[in-house]
Order: C-alpha cells, then sequence, then structure tokens
C-alpha cells in the first residue's frame, strides 16, 4: 500500500444521482482538505453528449447543492473542477471507447497513474466496462475497480457477478463499496472495541445478554420504486448493511487493523460462517416482513407502497429477524435486526443490552432501574451512549433511575465529521482494502440470506401491513417481545 503521486479517477456514470450528489462533493472535500495525490484528474464518463465544459457547469451545480454551506469555497470548487474532464462513451458499444483510452494515455507518467475505475453504473454494464478496460490493457495493477451495491440478488447472480469482474481484476483490485463501513461511527466501534479494555472481558454471551441493530427510514422508494419493487428490504439492506455492522460487533479482535492485511475481512468472514443457517420452520418463527400502507409522516399524509408503485407486489419494505452467531463467544445471544422504510423516526443504530445484575442488594428500593446499554448512533448524529442506573439526589434512601453517559461526536470534537466516501474514495486510491467487502463475505452473506428469501418466496403471503409513519408491524414487536425483550428506542 502506498499513496500515489498522480491518479486518475474515473468515474463510468459521472452523470448519475450516485456520482453527483456523493462522489464529486466526496472528492471536492478531499482536494479542499489537500488529500488527493497532486497530479489527480477525475475523468467522468456517460452516454450523454457533453464536453468538458457542460460536464463542470453540472458539477458545479451538484457541489453548491449537496456541500454544507459552511464548507463552501468558490475557489476550491474551480480548482477542483480544473482537474475535472468529461467523456462521452456508450459503455455497451466497443466503438464508442476510443476517446477514453485517448484520454488515459494522455498525461504525463500515463504508465504510473493509478487509475481508479468507479463502476457508478448499473450491475449489468459492469461485465462490458470490465471486459473494455481488460481486453484494452486497462485493468493492469495498479488499476483498481470500484463497485457499489447490488452484487447480485442471491448467491448465484453474485457469484455471476464476482466471476465477471475477476475476469479482468484480481481480487486485490476490486473494491465492493457498503458505505456504512465508511462512517465515522462504525469505524469507532472497531476503536472502542479494540483499543479499550474495559469492554472486552465483557463482550461475550456471560455479560451480554442480547444485540439489536436497526436502521430505520422516513423515507419511502420515492423514485426508486421500481428498482426497489424488484430488491425489497432484506437484498437492500439485510444482506450487506445489516449484516456488515453485526459482523463489526461479533467479530474477534484481529491481528492489526488496516496495514494491507486481511485480518479485518477474515474475521468477518467467520461472523458471516458461524451465522445459524435458517430452515423454513426458523423463518416462520424468527422473521418477519413488513409493507407500508398509507399514513402519515412528518404531519403530512404519504401513499402506501402499493399506490406508490402502482401494483400489486410481494416486497418487502420491511424486515425483523432473531439471527443467532453459532461460536464461542455469542452462544445464546440473539442479535434482532430490524430495517424498514416510511417508519417513525430515522435512525441507524447497534444496542448491546447487558444482563441484568446477578443479585439486587437495592430490592427495598424506590425508582427503576435497567439493564446496561451501549448505544452506538450511526445516524443520524454520530455517537455513543452508555446507560447506567444511579442514584437520585437525595437524603430519603436509594432511589435509582437509568441515566446515559453521552458521547455525541459533533460535541467532543471540534471538527467536521466526513462523509462515509471521503474516507473510502481515499482509502481506493491508497490501496486500503480494510472497509471493502471481499468476494467471499459478499457471497457467504447471501448463502445465509438465500434460505430466508426463498422460503418467503415459496410461502408467497404477502408483507404484514404497517401504516406509514409507525413503527413497524406488530409482528416485529410480538418477535422480541415473547423473549421477554423489547426493541431500545433512545
Ligand atoms: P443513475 O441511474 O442515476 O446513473 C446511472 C449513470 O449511468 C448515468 O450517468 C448514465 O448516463 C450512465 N449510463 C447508463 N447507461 C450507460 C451506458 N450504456 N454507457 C455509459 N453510461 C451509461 O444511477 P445511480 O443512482 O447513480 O447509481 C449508480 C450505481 O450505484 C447503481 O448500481 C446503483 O445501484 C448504485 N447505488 C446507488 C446509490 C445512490 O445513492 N444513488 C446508492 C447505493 C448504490
Amino acid at each position: 500500500m502506498h499513496f500515489p503521486e498522480a491518479c486518475d479517477f474515473v468515474v463510468f456514470g459521472g452523470t448519475g444521482d450516485l456520482a453527483l450528489r456523493k462522489l464529486l462533493p466526496a472528492l471536492y472535500h478531499c482536494d479542499l482538505e489537500g488529500r488527493l495525490p497532486a497530479d489527480t484528474r477525475v475523468i467522468a464518463v456517460s452516454r450523454s453528449e457533453l464536453d468538458d465544459d457542460g460536464y463542470r457547469a453540472e458539477a458545479r451545480a451538484a457541489l453548491a447543492e449537496h456541500v454544507a454551506a459552511e464548507f463552501q469555497d468558490l475557489a476550491a470548487v474551480e480548482r477542483l473542477l480544473e482537474r475535472v474532464h468529461y467523456v462521452t462513451v456508450d459503455v455497451q458499444d466497443p466503438g464508442s471507447w476510443q476517446p477514453l483510452f485517448d484520454t488515459l494515455k494522455d498525461r504525463e507518467n500515463a504508465d504510473e497513474a493509478v487509475r481508479v475505475f468507479y463502476l457508478s453504473v448499473a450491475p449489468s454494464l459492469f461485465g462490458p466496462i470490465c471486459h473494455e478496460l481488460g481486453v484494452n490493457g486497462f485493468a493492469e495493477a495498479p488499476a483498481r475497480v470500484v463497485v457499489e451495491k447490488p452484487i447480485g440478488t442471491d448467491l448465484a447472480s453474485a457469484k455471476a457477478v464476482n466471476n465477471t469482474i475477476s475476469e479482468f481484476f484480481d481480487e486485490s483490485q476490486i473494491f465492493r463499496i457498503d458505505h456504512y463501513l465508511g462512517k465515522e461511527s462504525v469505524q469507532n466501534l472497531l476503536v472502542t472495541r479494540f483499543a479499550n479494555t474495559f469492554l472486552e472481558p465483557l463482550w461475550n454471551s456471560h455479560s451480554i445478554d442480547h444485540v439489536q441493530i436497526t436502521v430505520a427510514e422516513t423515507l419511502g422508494t420515492g423514485n426508486r420504486a421500481g428498482y426497489y419493487d424488484r430488491s425489497g428490504a432484506m437484498r437492500d439492506m439485510v444482506q450487506n448493511h445489516l449484516l456488515q455492522l453485526l459482523c463489526l460487533v461479533a467479530m474477534e479482535p484481529p491481528i492489526e487493523i488496516g496495514g494491507g492485511r486481511e485480518d479485518v475481512r477474515d474475521e468477518k468472514l467467520k461472523v458471516l460462517q458461524a451465522l445459524k443457517p435458517m430452515t423454513p420452520a426458523d423463518v416462520d418463527r424468527d422473521t418477519v416482513r413488513g409493507r407500508y400502507t398509507s399514513g402519515w409522516v412528518a404531519g403530512k399524509p404519504v401513499e402506501g407502497y402499493v399506490e406508490e408503485l402502482g401494483h400489486e407486489s410481494m416486497t418487502e419494505t420491511f424486515v425483523a429477524i432473531k439471527a443467532e452467531v453459532q461460536n464461542w463467544r455469542w452462544a445464546g445471544v440473539p442479535f434482532y435486526l430490524r430495517t424498514g422504510k416510511r417508519l417513525d423516526r430515522r435512525v441507524s443504530e447497534i444496542v448491546v443490552v447487558f444482563k441484568n445484575a446477578p443479585y439486587d442488594p437495592f430490592r427495598q428500593r424506590e425508582g427503576v432501574t435497567e439493564p446496561n446499554r451501549l448505544t452506538i448512533r450511526v445516524q443520524p448524529e454520530e455517537g455513543m451512549q452508555i446507560h447506567l442506573n444511579a442514584k437520585e439526589p437525595g437524603p430519603g434512601g436509594y432511589r435509582l433511575k437509568p441515566v446515559s453517559l453521552d458521547l455525541s461526536y459533533a460535541n467532543a470534537f471540534d471538527k467536521r465529521s466526513p462523509d462515509a466516501y471521503e474516507r473510502l474514495l481515499m482509502d481506493v486510491i491508497r490501496g486500503n482494502m480494510t472497509l471493502f467487502m471481499r468476494r467471499d463475505e459478499v457471497e457467504a452473506a447471501w448463502a445465509w440470506c438465500e434460505p430466508i428469501l426463498k422460503h418467503w418466496e415459496s410461502a408467497a403471503l404477502t408483507p404484514k401491513s404497517y401504516p406509514a409513519g409507525s413503527a413497524g408491524p406488530t409482528a416485529s414487536f410480538t418477535l422480541i417481545e415473547r423473549d421477554g425483550r423489547s426493541w431500545q428506542e433512545s
């Protein structure tokens, strides 16, 4: 791993939503802070007939819209735009590629520049792009290819996507993004677990009662309804983001984090392999599928999923699952996962709920106690809370009350919290793969999800309804409450 002096950052799908909303603002912040290699070009590619100036105008407008006002620096925007070039290519038409190849060769030290090919396009285009790059000699290391989810819709199609890319790129050149792994609070979970001593003796089935992972959105499917209907919450969220978070909570300490080693990815893979496979009976008992009907969100009436989509559908917009990690550390500790759209709040968090004290010497007390909890807030405000029981001040005996120690990133560090893409794009340029999903991880995650998806399909049950703006289907509460536990709403 070394920091290159020259880089060509090629964005296929440069006029698309992801490129304009996330990638360009991330590159802007990296450039503003002087983190890009000095000799970096950003080469946007798509089918639209544009020239450099036409694309720069689109990029300028995107930066004005998506970079927060306090970080808008017009001189820095223009500096970035000087690095930006645009090439029209229909990636499915081999005859249209030559201008891109000419642009790539048309620079000083063209052979030494690290080439990053960011495939911000539909997965059906991964094959044609990798093929053209490969047969024309542009896939040789140190070239890198970056792909976004979805990587397949089941195990077989994920393998097919991976095979397509691997035909021309070695695994050491393939960066599969799960942007959750670039979030500061998610990386801080690794630091909290592995740079402190106080948690490790407690981080197992002796002290932990269960773990909850919630990724709740208030938005519906919006203009992505067509795409979403072929995916659903299980494929869109659980197979990647929720399982990645579960891995970071459950993994064993790695020998080294980063440093060009594979330890983190090896340990995450072991967790995925330890997930208890679900039988059809397990799926019936331990999973809930839901779908929103019309309701109210933030005081406004909103349509149900089927009305938004315009036709009947069996796709779920909500999933809750009770999962088990079958290994020495976690035997008997349930991991409750839930995610959904059009819920009553927007939050992504991990809650580790500890066991009750074995004995209560305060049993004559007044007030309430709750089990200790560690909450890792991934969004909206990144931070961490430790929930303890404390004595309420006062002379009259012991009156106990739960209180929380609150670490808000925004308050604790007088620094801007970078967007996940900033960290991840810099890692791609540096060649650091730790926060990217390896092929075997993606496939192990699909292998666990597939029996659940198959059973849902064969049972052909309509997902359970929940009104938009609610906390999800009633069955998702039953799933956890029948175990004598409840979802923690912080
Ligand atoms: P988009 O539809 O907004 O953009 C697609 C881009 O591909 C456009 O620039 C279009 O011109 C280009 N394109 C399409 N066909 C082409 C062709 N034949 N030749 C050259 N260019 C062509 O899509 P998006 O939302 O930006 O998403 C891009 C990828 O990232 C998809 O795989 C998506 O699933 C994934 N993704 C997107 C987001 C997001 O927030 N938008 C989040 C996660 C994953």
